[in-house]
């Protein structure tokens, strides 16, 4: 850090300011309190020394010339003034002493907080003050670790996402790699299935950094909405049209159970279909053949809550907390074998979020799982 002109530090300042305050109050009740008392003191002596003089002496003044009433005020005047110059240094000495104290009290918590800005701003996140009593440097110090802290998370964060995003991209690239070098050296026929199986890893990569470029453009707030009032049975009802051939290949039965009278949403239809088709993929790929699947709709009164329940294998209580996290899959190497990256609830709870809403999990292994998510109403 550049070292500071003298006069622009904090505690200078401070302690020159109570200097100045404090020679101020003294100057002034001292030169105030000595004129009046010595303009008045002096007629009195005057007086006094009239009077002396007309009676011909004092009682033995007459000797020394002055009169010895006289020659007391005036050693109480010399008294006073030297009292006043003493009580005035002490004053002096006494505001120098506690401004230092104050001061002290004061920038040193403004010096802890600007090395450790200084520690964090050359990369040590793990830096924090101490925060004493509750004023306002007490706050300056909670505002700073509370800064750090989400630093700190924030860049653990972006390392775990850049070290599974690398993990995630390694499985298909090796594959496709493996592939094209079998083929290259005649040991892997380049025939239609075994191209349509580098396709498919090709698919996958594809959608792996689809899935990512949404959650970045969603992190930067950049993600466009064009709201509107939806209707959003109707929307279901087509998701899950859409769905229909998956569906009977597994033979799993579908519905949707909606009051007549629900009320419409807020919502951008798009991204809203996009959050069903991830929860209804992801019931599909969860649900074992003739299992079943609802879509359950409901006027919670704040909003309206679409679940999507299915009957499949569930997912252990320990997991649950941690599904809508990016990457978070309860058994990797098989959801990655049917496609999954781990990003698709991610994905439904940052368009969920990102439109006012919220989402949630209920389930239970070997039953089944409910993923529900609640939007605001339309106005009026
Ligand atoms: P993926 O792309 O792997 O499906 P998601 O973020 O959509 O990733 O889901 C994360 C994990 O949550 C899945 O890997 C799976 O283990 C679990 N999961 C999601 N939906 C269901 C469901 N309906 N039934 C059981 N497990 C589920």
């Amino acid at each position: 850090m550049p070292r500071m002109p003298i006069l622009s530090r904090l505690s200078v300042r401070l302690t020159i300011a109570f200097l100045l305050a404090a020679v101020l109050g003294v100057v002034l009740v001292a030169v105030l309190a000595y004129r009046s008392t010595s303009s008045e003191f002096s007629n009195f002596i005057s007086d006094v020394e009239a009077m002396e003089q007309m009676m011909g002496g004092g009682m033995m003044g007459g000797m020394m010339g002055i009169p010895p009433f006289a020659q007391a005020a005036r050693d109480f005047l010399d008294s006073l003034e030297r009292t006043l110059w003493l009580a005035g240094l002490s004053g002096v000495a006494l505001a120098l002493f506690l401004g230092y104290l104050f001061t002290r009290q004061i920038v040193a918590p403004l010096d802890e907080v600007t090395n450790a800005a200084g520690q964090v701003a050359r990369g040590d996140l793990k830096q924090r003050v101490t925060v004493r009593g509750s004023g306002e440097l007490a706050r300056l110090g909670e505002s700073f670790n509370w800064m750090a802290a989400t630093l700190s998370r924030d860049q653990q964060l972006r390392q775990n996402m850049v070290a599974d995003i690398a993990h995630e991209l390694r499985t298909p690239l090796s594959i496709l790699q493996g592939n094209i070098e079998a083929m290259q050296d005649g040991v892997l026929e380049a025939s239609p299935e075994n191209l349509a199986s580098i396709h498919q890893e090709t698919l996958l990569l594809a959608r792996l950094v689809e899935d990512l470029r949404t959650l970045s453009l969603a992190d930067g707030g950049q993600l466009g909405f064009q709201p509107q009032d939806t209707d959003l049975k109707s929307l279901t009802r087509q998701v899950l049209d859409g769905f229909q051939t998956q569906l009977a290949a597994k033979n799993i039965t579908s519905s949707v159970e909606a009051p007549d009278n629900l009320p419409e949403v807020w919502v951008d239809p798009d991204r809203t279909a996009q959050v069903l088709r991830n929860l209804l993929s992801n019931a599909l790929h969860f649900t074992p053949e003739r299992g079943k699947i609802t879509v359950k709709l409901t006027d919670s009164g704040e909003g309206v809550a679409v679940s999507v329940i299915d009957n499949g294998t569930g997912i252990p209580a320990e997991d649950l907390p941690r599904v809508f996290d990016r990457f978070y899959r309860v058994d990797r190497s098989r959801s990655r074998s049917t496609g999954g990256s781990g990003l698709g609830l991610a994905i439904v709870k940052q368009l969920v979020e990102a439109q006012g809403g919220r989402v949630w999990a209920e389930s239970a292994e070997g039953k089944g799982s409910a993923f529900s998510f609640l939007l605001p109403k339309a106005a009026g």
